[in-house]
């Protein structure tokens, strides 16, 4: 009876496993949101805080967070 059992328990987590895989490899959306977060990032000469590529300001070949900052280091 024990062994009887075992085998049920052993259907039942490999049962729960597949489901398991199942739902993560069908739900991609999290990885995608990862590799979406992997954009370069630049740090503020100003300040030194880290900015996405596509939102940094180059002034005179050196990148800013914001105009504020740049002008303030103009000076
Ligand atoms: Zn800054």
């Amino acid at each position: 009876m024990f062994i009887i059992r075992l085998i049920i328990l052993l259907i039942v987590v490999a049962t729960l496993l597949l489901l398991l895989k199942r739902l993560f490899s069908s739900d991609p959306e999290p990885e995608q949101l990862k590799s979406g977060e992997a954009e370069n990032m630049r740090q503020c000469k100003y300040c030194g805080v880290h900015v996405p590529e596509s939102a940094i300001l180059v002034v005179n070949d050196e990148p800013y967070c914001c105009q504020e900052h740049a002008d303030l280091d103009q000076h």
